[in-house]
Formats: structure tokens, sequence, C-alpha cells
């Protein structure tokens, strides 16, 4: 990519086999711009399940891309392209004005949600990032509260000194902060104390088969415990089958991400599933209601 981005879109000079996946990352770059305004991108929220009240009042937003001629195209396939191409930017603006609005009406019906938006190590470099969300909130009229946001901990390790400053920042404005697809990356637990933040999620590598591996269920129960001590909250992300519900209950866990609850859902469905669900989560938690 680095010297395809030297190069006119379009031309062809790498090798026959290499040259379908580099024209598809050179096509996706050209176009992510325009599609931000053409309306080719949408944000899905995903439930965040307070497993201990059996309550949800919180969310991940997540973006999606329907390209118009390459079909759907996952997160996974254009976010680091973006970070490497120097864009990513752009979709983080878009998604901060999609989720904060989105977000303001839902506070406006009564719905008093917390939506986490996804940062790149890019933006937190960014030395406008905690006035332009300020910013945002204030012309929304948003309580900061109503915000989070979430960084990997290999992100806060690229430059930790730089990304702590930032994140204590926007801590400092209301907002809520959480480590993403935390014991994946390379963390030092000498930062995790000194980390601002409010909030571990823990991987789904070690939460989708928990039910199954003895060892995930330790690493769950210990990263809980050590989360709670240094004063985090822990969120477990992936949960797919009722069988892990109770063990993560049991580990402590305070809220649960997961297909099991819901799936990524666009803005409307969301908050359709929202209300049915905190009128009645009791099957759910029910083990012998649901097979
Ligand atoms: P993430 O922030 O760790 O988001 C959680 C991912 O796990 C989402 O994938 C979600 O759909 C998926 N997931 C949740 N529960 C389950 C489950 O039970 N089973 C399985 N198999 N998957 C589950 P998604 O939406 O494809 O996003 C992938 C990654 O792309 C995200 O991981 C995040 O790192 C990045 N991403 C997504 N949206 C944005 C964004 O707006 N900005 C930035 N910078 N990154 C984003
Ligand atoms: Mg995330
Ligand atoms: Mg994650
Ligand atoms: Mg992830």
């Amino acid at each position: 990519l680095d010297n395809a981005r030297q190069m006119p879109a379009g031309i062809a000079f790498y090798q026959q086999g290499q040259d379908e996946s580099h024209q598809r990352e050179l096509t996706l770059i050209h176009d992510l711009p325009l599609a931000l305004q053409n309306g080719q991108f949408y944000v899905v929220y995903q439930p965040k399940v307070d497993i201990q009240q059996q309550h949800c009042h919180s969310a991940e937003a997540l973006i999606r891309w329907q390209h118009p001629q390459l079909g759907f195209i996952a997160p996974d396939q254009f976010i680091a392209l973006a970070e490497h191409a120097g864009c990513i930017g752009l979709i983080t603006d878009w998604m901060l004005r999609q989720v904060i609005s989105q977000a303001a009406v839902w506070w406006q019906q009564g719905l008093h949600l917390q939506i986490a938006v996804n940062l790149s190590v890019f933006d937190l470099l960014n030395p406008s990032l905690t006035d332009t969300i300020q910013q945002l909130l204030q012309q929304q009229q948003l309580p900061a509260a109503a915000l989070a946001l979430e960084v990997t901990e290999s992100a806060i390790m690229h430059d930790a000194d730089t990304v702590i400053q930032q994140l204590s920042q926007l801590r400092a404005l209301g907002i809520s902060l959480a480590i993403d697809d935390f014991g994946t990356g390379q963390s030092s637990l000498a930062y995790l104390k000194q980390l601002p933040v409010h909030e571990v999620k823990i991987d789904r590598a070690f939460v989708k088969d928990i039910e199954h591996n003895a060892n995930d269920a330790l690493i769950v129960r210990a990263t809980t415990q050590l989360a709670h001590s240094l004063g985090f909250s822990l969120t477990a992300e992936g949960l797919e089958h009722q069988a892990g519900l109770a063990l993560l209950q049991q580990c402590g866990c305070d809220k649960v991400q997961g297909y099991y609850f819901a799936k990524p859902l666009q803005a409307a469905q969301f908050a359709q599933w929202l209300n049915q669900f905190n009128a009645d989560s009791r099957p759910w938690f029910n083990t012998e209601t649901i097979a």
C-alpha cells in the first residue's frame, strides 16, 4: 500500500495475484471519502448488557459500509487500510457526528443510554480530538456521560505517554473510557494501573469458549479481579451461547456484549430490542426457559 499510495489510483504495477487485492485496496481508499458523504456508511449498535442488574443501558457503535459495486465490506477490511492511508480521521469524525446526534435523539426521548465509539491510535495522537468532541456534545446538548470511547491496548502502548495525556483530557470532560480487546495486545501492567479509564473489555478470545475451557474461565476471573481492584469495571466481549453466561456472572463480570444477547443492530431495531429486553430480561438469564 505504501508504494501504491504514490501512484494514481487504478495503475496496475503489481505481480499477477497481488494485483486483485491491491486493486481492491486502492479502490476502497479512493472511494472512502465520497462514500462517507454519499450514505454508503451506516452505524449499527450492539447492546452491552449489565449482567448483575440484568438491565441494558449501553451499547457499542460499529461502522458498516455497503459499497455499490463491491457489496458489504466489514470494518476489519477497511479500518487498518484507512489508518495506513491517513484517512481514519474522516471515519472517526463521521462516526462521532452520527453517534452523538443519535444519542441526543434518544436522550430527548428519555432513553438515557451510553454509546461507545471506537478510536484509532491516530485519533488519540491528534491534538484537536478533545475540542472536536466537546463541540459536538455542546451542539447536540448531549451530556458527556452519554459518550464512551474505546481504545485498544495496542493503541495505548504505541505511544503510552501521549495517549494517556489525551485520555485524561477526555476523561476530564466526563466521557467514559474503555480499554478494548484486553488480553491480546502487549499490555504492560505498569501502564495499566495509570490508565485513566473506567472499563476493561476482555477480548472475545477468552470468552467465546469459556464454558468448555477451564483456562479461559480462570483468565476471565483473574482479569475481572484485577480490573476491579484497579477500580475499573469489566465487560466480556463475544458471548455467543447461553452456557457461558452463568460462568461470567460467577466471575463477577459487570457487562456482557455478544451475539447471545444481540448482534449489532441499526438504530430503530436496537431501540426496539432494548425496550423489549428492559421490559422483561428474565428469560435471558433463566437457564430453564432458554435451551
Ligand atoms: P471491536 O471494537 O472489538 O468490536 C467488537 C467486534 O466483535 C464487532 O465486530 C462485533 O460485531 C463483534 N462481535 C460482537 N459480539 C460477537 C460475538 O458474539 N461473536 C462474534 N463472532 N463477533 C462478535 P465488527 O463490527 O466487525 O468490528 C470489528 C472491529 O473493527 C472492531 O472490533 C473495531 O476494532 C473495528 N471497528 C468497527 N467500527 C469501527 C469504527 O467506527 N471506528 C474504528 N476505529 N474501528 C472500528
Ligand atoms: Mg470496540
Ligand atoms: Mg473489542
Ligand atoms: Mg476487536
